[in-house]
């Protein structure tokens, strides 16, 4: 299998110094497969897609499912992530949907990203999930005066095309019951939304697994799949797996090999976050920062930040293009001047963590779901960093998808289905990343 960036970022057995790791110590200590044994169902990556998939596998068809995960239970992005139950998992604008695919799907589209909202709340409460849920909205906020109009056309669209609850708050208003800065020019906020603890959050889905009789093998990475006329042999180092079904659940971590028919059609970004010290009241009261609902900024390539509840800040924005643990030390420091640029009374607050991690982004700048043509392999990626509400709820659809062996069966938009397309000259992919990032950049810098 090939790597696309540095293999710092791919240590799997390395767990990551991320704020949420201090926050509960809770490890599951799984075995390593070894030896060859059988499942009928092997899901390959355990993050919310590939645990949320063999639960309802499980509770739902009663199969008898095995979960191989590279590192420890939750070790990519599910772990690692802001914690923002945001929507929806697009890099691409409401109208671009419209054209390319219709009303009436995009509407619905729109209705199964929020259905995936609060998916995500019902398994916290469902499996009784302590992940220190916070806020109760998204909050956009306008970077630039020139970005109020596109916000408030935002809510128009929200509240009068897909019936989301949305509101506007000007500069003034906004200052008063979010925060202020230097690039504050008004807010959008949408609901549902809110945000989450995420180590704790896939911990527990994973607790509910284990009480549900998954069989998880951590520090298992899938080497090689290998067909023999209908079944599949899934090789990790020191064991196997035979099995009639696999569902590929790696999202950002996948590795080029692994499925043929899957290759160069992912583009692994890296995101990065930095959090700050505690800050005192009187810190805190020095931005009016008041929120606890995550936001995300109105630039293109956006800046995403929320208060946690003992006072610190997390933000967080794109990543470097190497993957290198010196790069993410590097894009570190740039982070932490655009957080005080934002925030200039927080000039001398110095920053306690920083990590980063992979999303999946592909040419179709929408999630996919789906099953391989002509075998047995299902797949779910490409939430283009908004995972939290998009990914357990795929992990649900696509144990529908592997339970009927039918693609067409499955009644969501039709925009989720399918394989992106490949990319020309796959190994250019982050070449091709850089020119938009420049691209994207320029735009920013001239607030359009
Ligand atoms: C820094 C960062 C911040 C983010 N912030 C947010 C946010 O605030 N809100 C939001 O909605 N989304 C956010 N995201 C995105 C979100 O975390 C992901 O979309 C979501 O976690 C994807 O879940 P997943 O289960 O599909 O993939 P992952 O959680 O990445 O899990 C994939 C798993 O597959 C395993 N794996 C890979 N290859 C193999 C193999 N060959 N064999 C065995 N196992 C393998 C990996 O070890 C990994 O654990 C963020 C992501 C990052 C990196």
């Amino acid at each position: 299998m090939k790597n696309i960036y540095h293999t710092d970022i791919y240590k799997f057995e390395k767990p990551v110094n991320s704020y949420w790791e201090e926050t509960t110590k809770e490890n599951f200590n799984l075995k390593r497969l070894t030896g060859d044994i059988k499942a009928e169902v092997v899901i390959i990556g355990g993050g919310y897609t590939g645990l949320s998939c063999a639960i309802n596998l499980i509770e739902n068809y009663n199969l008898d499912v095995i979960l191989l995960e590279a590192g420890k239970v939750g070790w990519g992005a599910s772990s690692r992530n802001g914690g923002f139950c945001a929507f929806p998992p697009i890099k691409t604008s409401f109208k671009n949907l419209q054209k390319m695919f219709g009303k009436e799907e995009t509407k619905k589209f729109f209705r199964n990203s929020v259905e995936g909202s609060n998916y995500t709340k019902e398994i916290i409460s469902n499996y009784n999930i302590d992940c220190e849920v916070t806020g109760d909205s998204n909050f956009i906020v306008a970077h630039h005066p020139n970005k109020f109009k596109q916000i408030k056309e935002q809510a128009e669209v929200y509240k009068s095309e897909l019936g989301i609850e949305a509101k506007i708050y000007s500069k003034e208003e906004f200052n008063k019951i979010g925060h202020e800065g230097t690039q504050q020019f008004g807010a959008l906020s949408y609901k549902p939304g809110f945000a989450i603890n995420p180590l704790k959050f896939v911990n527990g889905i994973a607790r509910y697994a284990l009480s549900k009789k998954l069989k998880i093998f951590e520090h298992s990475l899938v080497l090689k799949i290998d067909k023999i006329n209908s079944s599949y042999t899934l090789r990790t180092l020191e064991g196997s797996v035979n099995t009639k079904k696999v569902v590929v659940a790696t999202n950002g971590f996948y590795q080029e090999g692994l499925v043929p028919q899957m290759n160069s059609r992912i583009l692994p970004v890296i995101s990065n976050i930095i959090v700050t010290r505690k800050l005192t009241k009187n810190e805190i009261d020095s931005h009016n920062f008041k929120t606890f609902s995550p936001i995300a900024n109105t630039k293109n390539l956006l800046y995403y930040y929320r208060k946690l509840k003992d006072n610190r800040i997390l933000f967080g924005t794109r990543g470097d293009f190497v993957g290198s643990d010196q790069s993410n030390l590097n894009r570190s420091k740039i982070m932490e001047k655009f957080l005080k640029n934002i925030f200039p009374n927080w000039s001398n607050i110095s920053i306690d963590y920083n990590w980063r991690g992979l999303i999946a982004m592909s040419q179709k700048l929408t999630p996919s779901i789906g099953k391989i043509e002509n075998e047995e392999i299902y797949y779910g990626f490409g939430y283009h960093g908004v995972g939290v509400s998009s990914a357990p709820w795929t992990g649900k659809q696509l144990s529908k998808l592997v339970f009927s062996s039918n693609s067409k069966d499955l009644n969501i938009s039709k925009i989720y289905k399918g394989l992106p397309k490949k990319f020309i000259f796959p190994k250019l992919r982050i070449f091709y990343f850089r020119l938009a990032v420049l691209f994207y950049n320029i735009k920013d810098k001239l607030n359009i």
